[in-house]
């Protein structure tokens, strides 16, 4: 019986990535599936707040912060007149004008300036600056979601 020549045969080489390895993704927390909860939060966090009348984004409800406890005010300016504002970090949307003054301030210890609208100058309320601390008034119906 004759012998069967040893054929050489290449050895499938299974160590090549691309044919060997899976693909397992490690399911951490931050691949877990949002809860609508959280959905709602931050979509009411990023919400804008614009100028009413020209709908310039002016400010995010994230930026909303409270001063002397509270994130709305009501005061009266020396002439008698009414504003109810509301407190933010940033507005973005209102340019600063006017050199800062202490005068009739509402907040202790904060000197403040007029923030206009960027884009149609109207006026949305004052910024308020201390030696550590700043942040923009404005006035709650010049402003709408
Ligand atoms: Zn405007």
């Amino acid at each position: 019986m004759p012998l069967l020549p040893i054929i050489s045969r290449p050895i499938p080489d299974h160590r090549r990535p691309y044919s060997c390895y899976r693909l397992d993704l490690p399911g951490g927390v931050k691949d877990r599936p949002r809860t609508t909860a959280e959905d709602a939060l931050e979509s009411l966090q990023e919400r804008q707040l614009l100028c009413k009348l020209c709908s310039a984004p002016v400010t995010r409800q994230k930026e909303a912060v409270s001063k002397n406890g509270l994130h709305e005010h009501v005061f009266f300016n020396p002439s008698g007149i009414t504003f109810e504002i509301r407190c933010f970090l940033r507005a973005p949307g209102c340019s600063v004008e006017g050199e800062p003054t202490t005068a009739f301030s509402w907040f202790s210890g904060y000197s403040w300036q007029y923030g206009l609208c960027s884009t149609c100058l109207t006026h949305l309320g004052w910024r308020f600056t201390a030696a550590n601390d700043s942040f923009f008034a404005l006035i709650s119906n010049r402003l709408m979601e």
